[in-house]
Protein backbone atom coordinates (compact mmCIF):
# COMPACT_ATOMS: atom_id res chain seq x y z
CA UNK A 1 0.00 0.00 0.00
CA UNK A 2 1.42 3.87 -1.09
CA UNK A 3 0.99 6.44 1.29
CA UNK A 4 -1.56 7.94 -0.56
CA UNK A 5 -3.51 4.68 -0.62
CA UNK A 6 -2.86 4.42 3.36
CA UNK A 7 -4.37 8.44 3.24
CA UNK A 8 -7.31 7.70 1.13
CA UNK A 9 -8.78 4.94 3.38
CA UNK A 10 -8.42 6.53 6.10
CA UNK A 11 -9.78 9.55 4.83
CA UNK A 12 -12.91 7.24 4.71
CA UNK A 13 -13.37 6.19 8.31
CA UNK A 14 -15.03 8.46 10.40
CA UNK A 15 -13.60 8.17 13.08
CA UNK A 16 -9.90 8.32 12.17
CA UNK A 17 -10.94 11.24 9.82
CA UNK A 18 -12.05 13.16 12.86
CA UNK A 19 -8.50 13.72 13.92
CA UNK A 20 -6.86 17.08 13.24
CA UNK A 21 -4.13 19.46 14.57
CA UNK A 22 -5.50 22.29 16.82
CA UNK A 23 -3.97 25.61 17.62
CA UNK A 24 -2.45 24.36 20.75
CA UNK A 25 -0.44 21.44 18.57
CA UNK A 26 0.22 24.12 15.89
CA UNK A 27 2.16 26.31 18.16
CA UNK A 28 4.25 23.67 19.48
CA UNK A 29 5.68 22.38 16.05
CA UNK A 30 6.07 26.39 15.27
CA UNK A 31 8.69 25.96 18.60
CA UNK A 32 10.07 22.93 18.36
CA UNK A 33 10.56 22.87 14.77
CA UNK A 34 9.43 19.75 12.26
CA UNK A 35 13.14 17.80 13.50
CA UNK A 36 12.24 17.66 16.32
CA UNK A 37 8.85 16.33 16.10
CA UNK A 38 10.20 13.90 13.79
CA UNK A 39 12.96 12.42 17.02
CA UNK A 40 10.05 12.60 19.12
CA UNK A 41 8.05 10.29 16.57
CA UNK A 42 10.69 7.88 16.43
CA UNK A 43 11.08 8.00 20.08
CA UNK A 44 6.77 7.41 20.50
CA UNK A 45 6.80 4.36 17.67
CA UNK A 46 9.98 2.88 19.36
CA UNK A 47 8.79 3.05 22.94
CA UNK A 48 5.28 2.72 22.23
CA UNK A 49 4.78 0.33 19.44
CA UNK A 50 8.01 -1.51 18.23
CA UNK A 51 8.20 -3.94 21.08
CA UNK A 52 5.88 -7.52 20.74
CA UNK A 53 4.04 -6.64 23.83
CA UNK A 54 4.19 -3.46 24.03
CA UNK A 55 2.92 -2.04 27.51
CA UNK A 56 -0.59 -1.24 27.70
CA UNK A 57 -1.56 -2.22 24.33
CA UNK A 58 -4.43 -0.74 22.98
CA UNK A 59 -4.69 1.96 25.36
CA UNK A 60 -0.92 3.40 25.12
CA UNK A 61 -1.39 6.45 22.84
CA UNK A 62 -3.30 9.57 24.71
CA UNK A 63 -6.24 11.21 22.46
CA UNK A 64 -4.80 14.54 22.53
CA UNK A 65 -1.47 16.11 23.86
CA UNK A 66 1.82 15.69 21.49
CA UNK A 67 1.02 15.92 17.75
CA UNK A 68 2.56 13.18 17.33
CA UNK A 69 -0.52 11.30 19.20
CA UNK A 70 -3.32 12.58 17.33
CA UNK A 71 -1.25 12.05 14.29
CA UNK A 72 -0.67 7.72 15.17
CA UNK A 73 -4.62 8.10 16.06
CA UNK A 74 -5.43 10.17 12.40
CA UNK A 75 -3.24 7.32 10.58
CA UNK A 76 -4.44 4.37 12.57
CA UNK A 77 -0.92 4.13 14.02
CA UNK A 78 -2.03 3.86 17.68
CA UNK A 79 -1.63 0.37 19.08
CA UNK A 80 -0.54 -3.34 17.53
CA UNK A 81 -4.07 -3.98 17.46
CA UNK A 82 -4.83 -1.06 14.92
CA UNK A 83 -1.10 -1.39 12.90
CA UNK A 84 -2.77 -5.21 12.41
CA UNK A 85 -5.92 -3.62 10.82
CA UNK A 86 -4.99 -1.17 9.03
CA UNK A 87 -1.59 -2.22 7.57
CA UNK A 88 -1.51 -6.15 8.45
CA UNK A 89 1.64 -6.23 10.70
CA UNK A 90 0.93 -8.59 12.65
CA UNK A 91 0.79 -8.74 16.69
CA UNK A 92 3.46 -10.24 19.34
CA UNK A 93 5.76 -9.90 16.44
CA UNK A 94 8.65 -6.94 17.33
CA UNK A 95 8.70 -4.25 14.49
CA UNK A 96 11.98 -3.99 12.46
CA UNK A 97 13.45 -0.58 12.46
CA UNK A 98 12.69 -0.96 8.41
CA UNK A 99 8.92 -1.01 9.72
CA UNK A 100 8.96 1.56 12.44
CA UNK A 101 10.86 3.97 10.24
CA UNK A 102 7.95 3.50 7.45
CA UNK A 103 5.53 4.50 10.43
CA UNK A 104 7.49 7.38 11.14
CA UNK A 105 7.62 9.11 7.44
CA UNK A 106 3.80 8.15 6.92
CA UNK A 107 2.77 10.15 10.70
CA UNK A 108 5.22 12.60 9.17
CA UNK A 109 3.67 13.14 6.17
CA UNK A 110 0.17 13.62 8.16
CA UNK A 111 1.50 15.84 10.45
CA UNK A 112 3.36 18.35 7.82
CA UNK A 113 -0.34 18.24 5.81
CA UNK A 114 -1.96 18.84 8.70
CA UNK A 115 0.12 21.48 9.87
CA UNK A 116 0.44 23.81 6.07
CA UNK A 117 -3.81 23.24 6.03
CA UNK A 118 -5.11 26.55 4.94
CA UNK A 119 -4.76 29.01 7.38
CA UNK A 120 -8.92 29.53 6.89
CA UNK A 121 -10.03 26.19 8.70
CA UNK A 122 -8.03 26.65 11.73
CA UNK A 123 -9.67 30.17 12.05
CA UNK A 124 -13.30 29.29 12.03
CA UNK A 125 -12.33 25.85 13.58
CA UNK A 126 -10.84 28.07 17.21
CA UNK A 127 -13.73 29.98 16.12
CA UNK A 128 -16.34 27.45 16.62
CA UNK A 129 -14.98 26.02 19.35
CA UNK A 130 -15.17 29.42 21.59
CA UNK A 131 -17.76 29.56 24.37
ZN1 LIG B 1 -5.26 1.55 18.27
Amino acid sequence: MTPEEAMRRLSRSRFRSSFHLKEEQRQYIREKGLDTIERHCRDFVKGRLADADPVNDGKQTPMKGHPVFIAMHACGCCCRGCLEKWYRVPRHVPLTKQQQEKIVRFLMLWIVREYKKDLKDQVSESESRRP
